[in-house]
């Protein structure tokens, strides 16, 4: 009986929040037929470890195993990095690279894979990342049998957040993350939302939509600054470990997301407009 009031209580608040239709969208109804139709793409192909898949036809593609000019050195200029037999290599010692254009929301898709014969243990493997907006590191490391702290794995938010599992891969093989990202919201000072992320290494669920506590910082509790730009450049690190990427795009988020029908299906039914 409580149990069932509570659910009661719940269903009436969550009524209260979803009725309301957000800013330059009207209240549909199910079924609504005066909805916009999604964007057609052509979606892409699954990679292989001898062959990258092709990205979806709207995605902006950051390499496709060409060349760097999508690429710079963070110091400036041209990327130092090179591209081997359609690959990105890192030149160990030479600095991080990212793109020249910056991104907010994002879908991104990226493959890394760990050259055989890569040694060292614990963050001495492989150690790479991906920053994302310049920002917050998405771990990439050899953790295939080599362990280190939790929050600085494979998979991690460095220094924040373990991976859920650890799916990685032995060296040679190729990895990939796919990843969701949201830029933090911040006003006047304060945080409003900070950034979340969901990723999917090897196939796999290893951030659950997990929101970050700030920047990346090594040691310190990451904390948000009072401001920050709603968008950043996609970075890689040089950590001083080769590493190889390939196949990396993203595709922007909506700015708004559609909303749930507030009425049951009515005078606006899809069927009956295009019967
Ligand atoms: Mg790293």
């Amino acid at each position: 009986m409580k149990l069932r009031s509570m659910c009661g209580m719940a269903m009436i608040v969550m009524g209260l929040s979803l009725s309301a239709p957000a800013q330059g969208q009207i209240g549909y109804e199910v079924h609504d037929g005066r909805r916009p139709q999604p964007t057609v793409i052509t979606p892409g192909t699954f990679s292989t470890q001898d062959q990258p898949g092709k990205p979806p036809s709207d995605a902006i593609v950051l390499f496709d195993g060409k060349d760097l000019s999508s690429w710079e050195s963070v110091k400036g200029g041209d990327a130092p990095w090179k591209v081997v037999d359609g690959d990105i290599q890192s030149v160990p010692g030479s600095g991080d690279i990212q793109t020249r254009q910056q991104f907010g929301d994002m879908q991104l898709h990226i493959e890394w894979l760990e050259p055989q014969g890569t040694k060292g243990r614990s963050q001495e493997r492989g150690n790479s990342g991906i920053f994302l907006q310049g920002l917050y590191e998405m771990q990439v490391l050899d953790n295939y049998k080599n362990e280190t702290y939790a929050d600085g794995m494979a998979g991690a938010i460095y220094g924040q957040y373990p991976p859920l599992a650890n799916p990685s891969r032995p060296q040679g093989e190729w990895q990939t993350y796919d990843i969701i990202f949201h830029a933090a919201k911040l006003q006047d000072g304060k945080v409003v939302r900070p950034a979340r992320v969901t990723a999917f290494f090897n196939g796999v669920l290893v951030q659950d939509d997990t929101d970050l506590i700030g920047p990346t910082a090594y040691q310190i509790l990451a904390t948000y600054p009072a401001s920050l730009p709603d968008q950043g450049p996609l970075q890689l690190q040089d950590h001083t470990s080769p590493i190889y990427y390939r196949n990396i795009w993203v595709r922007g988020l909506p700015a708004e997301k559609p909303q749930p029908p507030i009425k049951p299906a009515g005078q606006n039914d899809y069927e009956k407009m295009h019967r």
